[in-house]
């Protein structure tokens, strides 16, 4: 059993990429390894949110994470900042970080290229924060896309730092989660290849989306003008609307109208009728869930204290271990 650790965004709706994505794994990882899941908040202040925006965020994330299937029984599902434990190790790792591996990193580089007004400092030592959110718990599975690679690489960098000056193997190197079956990746109804939060309106089905939101938003998808030859290869956006009924309709509901495209007698107002009911189908129970958890603060409030008592006792003892092999001692 290994220890994985994954951050989540303390922003945003969760959509059909993220659960198909990256949820549907965790559910199933948190029965097979020792899993940490935290809403990273800390990093969002990179951004400067508002206090109410903040609280407020972190709140509705968790909340769907929740409806969404993260059993805080099983896994350990935390907020960041309920753990203190983090910022002494980050400050700690901070000290063997250098400024030019900070500087040279390509995400550091894209955020100061697009926020020029609010390039802090914060966002320089942003890999040094994802460091100690994964050495913390001397995780060595990390489930990450292509885009924090390089992070990772920088976490395994400052862990063997660490071990190298003090002469210790203190610090497990962490890798990069391998589900062991091919990523899918939602497609958007905008016809780009992605389903993202930040891609503007229209492009993601949210899985707290009411079903009227949901037919509006797919009636509206991007389609073409329809095949003119039997078998003519689709263009990305039909491509799209298949990808995405591939995930929540039945087999014979795909082929059916994969023969309607191939013999050129679809209707794209009936493929997009039926994938908005199999859409709601999908999304329903878990917008009920959604619905039904966010009223209960009571139970919102136990989640997060018992996340923060577990993932504590873990970045406590770190902490401990750490401070001695530094040379931190008690008068
Ligand atoms: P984000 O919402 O961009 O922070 O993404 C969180 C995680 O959800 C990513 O690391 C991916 O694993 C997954 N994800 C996001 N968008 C998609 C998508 N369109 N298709 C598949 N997975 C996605």
């Amino acid at each position: 059993m290994e220890t994985v650790l994954s951050g989540i965004r303390s922003t945003g709706n969760l959509h059909l990429g993220n659960y198909f994505g990256a949820i549907k794994n965790f559910i199933k990882m948190q029965h097979q390894h020792r899993c940490y899941f935290f809403i990273a908040d800390y990093h969002s202040l990179t951004t400067h949110p508002t206090p109410e925006d903040l609280h407020q965020n972190v709140r509705q994330v968790l909340v769907e994470y929740l409806a969404a299937g993260i059993d805080p029984e099983v896994a350990t599902l935390y907020i960041q900042s309920d753990v203190p434990e983090v910022a002494e190790l980050y400050l700690l790792l901070n000290m063997n970080a250098y400024m030019g591996e900070l500087e040279r990193c390509t995400t550091f580089k894209d955020k100061a290229r697009k926020q020029t007004d609010n390039i802090n400092a914060g966002l320089l030592t942003y890999p040094v924060l994802m460091a100690a959110d994964i050495l913390i718990h001397r995780a060595t599975k990390v489930p990450v896309g292509k885009d924090q690679e390089q992070h990772l690489e920088m976490a395994r960098t400052f862990g063997k730092r660490f071990n190298r000056m003090y002469n210790t193997e203190y610090f497990p190197e962490p890798y990069a989660f391998n589900f062991g079956v091919e990523l899918i990746k939602i497609p958007g109804l905008d016809g780009s290849t992605k389903m993202g939060k930040s891609e503007g309106e229209g492009n993601a089905v949210f899985l707290a989306d009411d079903p009227k939101t949901i037919r509006k938003k797919i009636m509206r998808a991007v389609t073409d003008s329809g095949p003119t030859e039997m078998n003519q290869p689709k263009a990305q956006a039909i491509e799209n609307i298949f990808n995405i009924m591939k995930v929540v309709s039945s087999d014979d509901t795909v082929s059916y109208f994969e023969d309607q495209y191939n013999s050129c007698q679809i209707r794209y107002g009936d493929l997009k009728k039926q994938l908005a009911e199999d859409v709601i189908v999908f999304t329903t129970p878990l917008r009920e869930k959604i619905l039904e958890i966010s009223a209960d603060d009571v139970y919102l409030s136990k989640v997060a204290r018992m996340g923060a008592e577990k993932a504590r006792e873990s970045a406590a003892k770190t902490v401990k271990e750490v401070r001695e092999v530094i040379g931190f001692k008690p008068f």
